[in-house]
């Protein structure tokens, strides 16, 4: 797997670009905008050029993005999903002018009216997200969640109902989340266990859709369907999983990245970072 972290946007989008550079990234994602608020403006030209430009010289092979946190296309028809459905075409364009490919979106909430109608509504929500987009090389990666609340997204059977829901599901894609795995039940602590829900996925979606993996430890114990990442191999997850996960040869080139606690001097990132490298098998 290709390491790396989400990182910081703060002062700029490159910014992301630079921090991950000093930390040896060979993966990024980072948030396109604030991603606890719904305004969002096109970059200036003079962003788009110094992003480039930060890429091209830091020489990291994938950079992504994360949808903002207010995304939510599950929930029953209400300016709150019509206005989830703008911001996910808005993000869209911004990913398109920093020229990512793809951007990971929790497939949302269902408040209530329950998994099958959530479902629908994911799939409806993306068609039209789909249909105002014009940017049509910048794909979707649906990732798997913990299953929090009324979360979809918990079992591979949610994600597999999307894409067969979904009109322009070449669109689509899958990112893994190992700590939302775990917190949903699928033990992958051992190989047998992840070969297990990775063959699942190759039979139910196939496994050429899935773009990105975040390598997160939990806090939360196994089925407890609570979000909450710890520091890799100090979590319920526990170091010797990420042994397997991270010399998976079906994922030798996929952008494995942690999305796990840290503090502004990114001293744990460092930290994760290196546990993970001395995981890897050459
Ligand atoms: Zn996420
Ligand atoms: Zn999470």
């Amino acid at each position: 797997m290709k390491l790396g972290a989400h990182m910081p946007i703060a002062g700029g989008v490159w910014k992301a670009l630079v921090d991950g550079r000093n930390l040896g990234c060979e993966c990024v994602q980072l948030f396109l905008k604030n991603n606890v608020q719904w305004r969002a403006k096109p970059y200036p030209a003079r962003t788009i050029e110094r992003f480039a430009r930060e890429r091209a010289s830091a020489g990291i092979p994938h950079v992504f993005a994360h949808a903002s946190y207010l995304i939510n296309l599950a929930g029953p028809d209400s300016s709150a999903r019509t206005r989830s459905i703008a911001a996910l075409v808005t993000e869209l364009g911004l990913a398109a002018a920093l020229e990512l490919p793809f951007i990971v979106l929790h497939p949302g909430s269902h408040l209530g009216a329950g998994e099958a109608v959530g479902i629908r509504q994911i799939a409806a929500g993306l068609d039209e997200v789909f249909r105002l987009s014009p940017h049509k090389h910048v794909r979707v990666a649906l990732e798997t969640t913990a299953g929090q609340g009324t979360s979809i997204g918990s079992k591979l059977e949610h994600l597999a109902a999307i894409f067969d829901a979904a009109a322009f599901s070449a669109r689509l894609a899958v990112c893994l989340d190992t700590a939302h795995l775990f917190a949903a039940g699928y033990d992958i602590r051992t190989p047998a266990g992840w070969d297990r829900i990775i063959d699942q996925l190759d039979a139910m979606i196939g496994l050429d859709r899935v773009v990105a993996v975040h390598l997160n430890d939990s806090k939360a114990g196994l089925g407890s369907r609570i979000d909450r990442h710890e520091h890799i191999g100090k979590g319920a997850i526990g170091e010797r999983a990420f042994e397997h996960i991270v010399n998976d040869p079906r994922f030798k080139d996929h952008p494995g990245c942690i999305e796990t606690p840290k503090s502004k001097d990114l001293r744990e990132d460092r930290r994760n970072l290196r546990v993970l490298r001395s995981l890897i098998r050459c």
